[in-house]
């Protein structure tokens, strides 16, 4: 919400708000009756009862208002409807940042009273015993509820158009709720009202109980429809993870559901990938994802190495409460916190943990909810390790890591006519007198040395695999023939300008030794050097061999056309 639009409200509520409440009391001149307390006290007590669906609260107050209001005029309705909003905002807290929602409904309170009122007295409203003598109260009751609900309804609407730019339907589930429990609680306070004329102060009792009964039911009925609504958001969940075979693309997924549903601030995944190690895992904020490798945190205090530790949730409802886990919360910005252990067979294998910048925010039915949330998270993360363990038994060279010549041929197949990409084959020079000289292991190491070279060089549209023995070939697709080239000749530098080390060597000296390396390299392109990617790829080895290795090595060659 922009500054300015809470600096007007301030500055309106000023100078509107105390003197139409003196106006009102110097027109209307009311009369003090002492029962007017105990309609309030009841108004308070109602007003702690808020149910808040979509963001709004529903506002119960209105009944005891109403008899207030026919009883003993406008000025102790306002003080009514007033009181009961104070309530409300301090039942809700409203966050700091949003103190100026209490003059803007203040405001706007003051001014559905008013404008209910206007119409009240044009139809021949009157006040007390009488409005249950006058024939035409019954217009004028009947108009002020209407206009009350029509204004309350209008005024939201325009509020949240003006302060928000929210173009929301005319009719939305909040408001079906708000017509609805606004016509239910209108005859309540009119009966109210006729209980009051008859009985004095001891209708409250008669009926100010059932009221409250009334908004307890509903709230209840309110949290089983929320409840249903979360069970039925975590099946989906739960399926959606399912569906994700990567445990990248699960922590996505499962970041990107939780956060909105919990309205968190921050979400923090960590995964135990052994007994006594926790790794971050995933760190999401209201910027997206600040965090994406894993990291280790085992040694660093936390609130989620407390929950860990203790393999217990908790729901912190403030800053307070948990400032004193870790020196870097001192500062934190942080109201609520909500963690949870995952659990895998009995055994904890991570913890979720979230954080958000209001108080009191987390409920036990949504704790509740996230330790659903958190089993299914913990299975889907299993199977997508086990998937991915298994793909890469399948596609990647043991030794290297690099993708083996199965995958290279997998990827080949999966080319369409319309493809374009380059073929780079690597050679390594003279490895045989690598291998004679330090020895077989030491070879092996180069060789895992050079792999990650490669991969680390290129971007992550390359594919660098293995192609056999000392030979690795790069993919890289969409670009051009002479682009190619250039990467071919960057990937020899990459290898001539620094020495590869080797610790296993068998050599005299003990200490690490390092190796220059050369290599010989061949590129050809598809669709230019051949009809079939298989064809292309023997272009690129023949002109590895003939172009690079037979006319002196460390050098890059082209097919020739
Ligand atoms: P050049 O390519 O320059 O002609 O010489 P070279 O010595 O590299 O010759 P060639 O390509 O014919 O030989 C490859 C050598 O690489 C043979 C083998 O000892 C070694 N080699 C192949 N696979 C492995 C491996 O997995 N580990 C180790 N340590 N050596 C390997
Ligand atoms: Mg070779
Ligand atoms: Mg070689």
């Amino acid at each position: 919400m922009e500054r300015k639009k809470q600096i007007f409200i301030w500055i309106t509520w000023v100078v509107v708000w105390p003197a139409s409440f003196l106006f009102i009391y110097n027109y209307t001149d009311p009369v003090f009756n002492p029962d007017v307390i105990w309609f309030a006290v009841l108004a308070s007590a109602v007003a702690f009862f808020p149910i808040i669906i979509g963001d709004r609260p529903i506002f119960f107050t209105y009944g005891i208002s109403f008899a207030v209001f026919l009883s003993e005029g406008l000025f102790y309705e306002i003080i009514l409807t007033q009181l009961g909003l104070f309530m409300l905002m301090w039942k809700i807290r409203v966050p700091k940042e949003q103190l100026y929602r209490l003059p803007l409904n203040m405001l706007m309170f003051l001014f559905v009273s008013t404008g209910a009122a206007f119409v009240y007295y044009q139809l021949g409203g009157v006040h007390g015993a009488a409005v249950l003598e006058t024939p035409q109260a019954v217009g004028a009751v009947l108009g002020y509820a209407l206009v009350q609900i029509g204004l309350n309804q209008g005024s939201i609407k325009m509020i949240s158009k003006w302060l928000y730019g929210k173009r929301e339907p005319w009719v939305t589930l909040g408001d079906i709720w708000e017509y609805f429990t606004s016509l239910a609680i209108l005859p309540l306070g009119f009966l109210l009202f006729v209980l009051y004329v008859d009985i004095g102060v001891q209708a409250l009792g008669l009926l100010g109980v059932p009221l409250l009964i009334v908004s307890a039911i509903l709230r209840y009925l309110h949290h089983s429809r929320l409840m249903n609504g979360y069970l039925r958001k975590s099946g989906e969940i739960g399926q959606e993870l399912a569906s994700f075979q990567r445990v990248e693309e699960v922590l996505d997924i499962f970041t990107e559901r939780v956060k909105p549903l919990f309205d968190a601030d921050q979400v923090y995944i960590l995964d135990i990938p052994e007994k006594g190690k926790m790794t971050l895992i995933r760190e999401v904020g209201n910027t997206g994802i600040t965090n994406k490798s894993s990291r280790d945190v085992t040694g660093i205090p936390s609130i989620s190495r407390e929950t860990w530790r203790s393999r217990k949730g908790t729901i912190f409802p403030d800053h307070r409460s948990w400032k004193n886990y870790a020196d870097i919360y001192k500062k934190s910005e942080m109201e609520s916190v909500m963690t949870v252990p995952m659990f895998r067979f009995g055994q904890i294998v991570g913890v979720i943990t979230l954080f958000s910048s209001r108080k009191r925010k987390y409920s036990q039915a949504q704790f509740q909810l996230l330790k659903i949330l958190s089993n299914f998270l913990a299975v889907a993360i299993e199977n997508a390790r086990v998937y991915e363990r298994l793909k890469n038994k399948e596609e990647r060279c043991g030794l290297t890591g690099a993708f083996n010549y199965r995958y290279l041929e997998k990827l080949m197949n999966s080319y369409q006519e319309s493809s374009v990409f380059s073929f780079i084959m690597i050679d390594i020079d003279y490895f045989k007198w690598v291998n004679d000289t330090y020895g077989h292991e030491s070879g092996n190491e180069i060789l895992v040395q050079f792999a990650r070279r490669l991969e680390d060089s290129l971007d992550k549209s390359s594919t660098v695999a293995r192609y056999g023995g000392e030979e690795f070939v790069v993919v890289l697709e969409n670009i051009s023939k002479e682009e190619a080239e250039e990467k071919a000749e960057f990937i020899r530098r990459v290898i001539t300008d620094e020495p590869f080390v080797v610790y296993k060597h068998i050599k005299a000296e003990k200490e690490p030794l390092e190796v220059d390396l050369t290599a010989s390299i061949g590129v050809a392109t598809y669709p230019i050097h051949g009809d079939h990617p298989a064809d292309v790829m023997q272009k690129a080895d023949q002109a590895m061999y003939t172009g690079a290795k037979q006319q002196g090595r460390d050098r890059v060659a082209v097919v020739e056309a």
